[in-house]
């Protein structure tokens, strides 16, 4: 006779994935999630991607990470991460390896100093868990030497956004989408990255919103476009500040918004300085037409609402807070901003990259974008924490690397990211990382990073804690454990504060509850959303100022969060370092994701179903390219790079132009950041991960 079961239980809670934020009901049984379902939030109304449907056997993985790890005495670090590197380490008690990892630290920081140290933060953690970090940094490492990876997606908007209107996030939400008459969209592959953000978007245009989809790929969600600009990549600059040119040549300006919001003398500084690019002057440039350009730009002025949405194929170049700052441009110019149906929205990528920033993981502010380099936030953070806070601006993320490549930078903790994987130039990256002479790893599996550690902590996923996240539309929601984590897998949480125990610091939180509450009292964005009300109502948008009021979902009807609540324009300048195609590398190689696979595939390739349906990285080809090439879809070919190569199956499609090529990002046997360039935006210091110059070879 069968074993009886034992009694099956639902718990709601987040899906782990994207920024989306989607809400589902975990089912479980025997302390195993069987199934996901999606539960009525506010973001996808029962709608769950097959990401957020499936994905969710990573968790209960054989490869989990149940132990604390310490790297074998006789066991080199090995940055071309060739062989098992599991063998190179051995079991450790916790006391032993926390011992060591905090150690380690503490004897770097005692002989080099604070500029020898640094943390990488996780976007896949809680907001409770990306302050509690921060803090450890700023506190116990004594430097502002912490970043996570909203330096390799959206650190040019943010940028720009904190720049232009003086709030980092979203101004409307994507649901806002049903009050559009227009929405544009730039470099996002939202059917893929923000699957149930597309379907809302598609629902729109079913309902009778215009899409205007301006991407080098004819992604499927070209169907739906009443306009398609493929333009080629790297041409953004030209095209935008084309746009822009048309603005003022056609009178589309919306000149009350302007004479409200704007400054008038910046409003004629951007109309000279796109005066060069008529579209007639940059279309043969771009691949598009000057009549194509015009339309575009006419039916996105002219609309009721128009409302704007990008993600990385606008941020992740050398020019990442140029282009913002053109989609800005555009957006305020037409009076587009302020409403419902309008705004700008970048499609936040993880989820709870928007909290991670929001909560001071970036080097450059401290929780709720307070800058660092001010004295009297600095004071305020100090005494609130009873320790200094370090004024001199610390490293980004690839910065890290490059430090930790020249010697300057000698030991990192980090946790739940992955550069030697997401970060570019990864043979650099990886060499870095192989030169600390101490490295703390914390996450759920020995991933690529991990395997250039000399501790690592084995931490509990996203459905074994509680904690609040938030997501693209600046909703804070509140996430709740499910399950047990595995053996002896701690929250993060927990081993961050034994981590600054064993700096010195005296910490004694007792778990997310605490912390939220003295990250809040510190967080005017947060001041109506105590963590009773989130525990009441699940989900709040920020900002909210009353706690008997819902927050505010539209923001800037009445003002810019500037002085005088005027905007500031800033105009672009052509791009000056982008690395464009030649004869040696003819092909431009444009990165990115798929619908199944998250990121560095760390959680999806190890999900059952998600590893089924995409088993392999695939180069996207034209199938002219194929044909001029004497190549067939299905055989493996090399991309090579001045940086590196990789070694892929070909795959023929129309979704690129016969001059590019894809790869995604996810695998680590064909990574696609071993071909891409560490040179950085120099605003954002973000790196130029969407494109590079390849040849395309084939291989035996
Ligand atoms: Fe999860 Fe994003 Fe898919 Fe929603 S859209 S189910 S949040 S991956």
């Amino acid at each position: 006779p069968a074993t009886a079961l034992t009694e099956e239980r639902t718990v709601d809670s987040l899906c782990p994935f994207c920024g989306v934020g989607c809400a589902v009901r975990y089912r479980v049984r025997d302390d195993r999630i069987i199934a996901v379902e999606g539960a009525d939030g506010p973001a996808n109304r029962g709608r769950l991607c097959v990401k957020g449907r499936f994905g969710f056997d990573y968790v209960h993985h054989p490869q989990r990470l149940t132990q604390p790890l310490i790297r074998r005495a006789d066991a080199p670090k090995d940055p071309s991460l060739s062989g098992d590197w599991r063998e190179q380490f051995r079991p450790a008690s916790w006391e032993e390896a926390l011992a060591l990892a905090s150690g380690g630290l503490k004897t770097i920081l005692e002989q080099q100093g604070p500029q020898a140290l640094a943390g990488l933060g996780s976007a896949k953690g809680s907001n409770e868990e990306a302050y509690l970090f921060q803090k450890l940094v700023r506190t116990g490492f004594g430097s502002n030497n912490v970043d996570h990876c909203t330096r390799l997606c959206h650190a040019s908007s943010v940028a720009a956004l904190m720049e232009a209107v003086g709030s980092a996030a979203v101004s409307n939400p994507v649901a806002d989408v049903a009050y559009s008459d227009v929405i544009l969209l730039m470099g996002a592959n939202p059917e893929a990255n923000h699957p149930v953000a597309a379907s809302w978007m598609k629902n729109a245009v079913k309902a009778g919103t215009e899409l205007l989809l301006l991407d080098p790929q004819a992604l499927p969600l070209a169907r739906h476009a009443r306009h398609h600009l493929q333009f080629v990549p790297g041409s953004d600059i030209l095209l935008l500040n084309a746009m822009i040119h048309v603005l003022f040549e056609q009178d589309l300006v919306n000149w009350s918004f302007v004479e409200a919001r704007l400054k008038r003398e910046e409003v004629e500084a951007l109309r000279q300085a796109v005066q060069a690019y008529a579209p007639e002057a940059v279309a043969e440039q771009c691949g598009v037409t000057a009549a194509q350009i015009r339309q575009v730009t006419h039916v996105y002025a002219s609309a009721n609402r128009a409302m704007m949405f990008w993600a990385m194929g606008v941020t992740q170049h050398t020019h990442g807070t140029d282009n913002v700052r053109c989609l800005i441009a555009l957006c305020l110019l037409t009076g587009q901003i302020g409403r419902p149906g309008t705004g700008l929205h970048p499609l936040r990528g993880q989820n709870n990259v928007q909290g991670a920033s929001d909560a001071g993981l970036i080097p450059h502010c401290l929780p709720d974008y307070q800058k660092v380099a001010e004295p009297e936030v600095r004071a305020r953070f100090a005494q609130a924490w009873g320790a200094p806070v370090p004024d001199s601006p610390g490293l980004t993320t690839v910065e890290m690397m490059q430090a930790a490549h020249q010697g300057s930078l000698q030991g990192m903790y980090i946790v739940g990211e992955n550069p030697a994987m997401s970060d570019p130039d990864l043979t650099h990256t990886r060499a870095g990382l192989a030169r600390l002479s101490h490295l703390v790893v914390q996450d759920l599996f020995l991933t690529e990073t991990a395997a250039l550690a000399d501790v690592v902590l084995p931490a509990a996923a996203f459905a074994e804690k509680g904690g609040s996240f938030t997501n693209t539309d600046r909703r804070v929601q509140l996430g709740r454990p499910v399950i047990p984590a595995p053996g002896e897998a701690k929250q993060d949480w927990w081993l961050i504060q034994q981590m600054a125990q064993g700096l010195g610091l005296a910490w004694d939180y007792q778990g997310p509850e605490q912390i939220y509450r003295e990250m809040q009292a510190l967080m005017p964005s947060l001041a109506g959303i105590p963590y009773e009300r989130l525990q009441a109502e699940s989900s709040v948008v920020y900002p909210a100022d009353d706690p008997a009021q819902p927050g505010q979902s539209v923001l800037f009807a009445k003002g810019f969060a500037r002085p005088g609540g005027r905007a500031r324009l800033v105009p672009a300048t052509p791009p000056q370092q982008q690395e464009n195609a030649d004869k040696d590398y003819p092909f431009t190689l444009i990165t990115g994701r798929l619908l199944e696979h998250w990121h560095t595939g760390t959680m999806t390739r190890r999900s059952q179903v998600l590893s089924a349906l995409a088993p392999q990285a695939q180069i996207l080809v034209h199938p002219e390219t194929l044909t001029r090439l004497g190549l067939h879809a299905g055989q493996s070919a090399r991309l090579r790079s001045r940086r590196g190569s990789v070694v892929a199956q070909l795959l023929s499609s129309s979704q690129v132009r016969p001059d590019d090529l894809f790869l995604p990002f996810s695998f680590r046997e064909a990574a696609a950041n071993l071909l891409t360039r560490d040179a950085l935006d120099p605003v954002a210091k973000i790196a130029a991960l969407k494109l590079c110059a390849v040849a395309l070879e084939p291989v035996a």
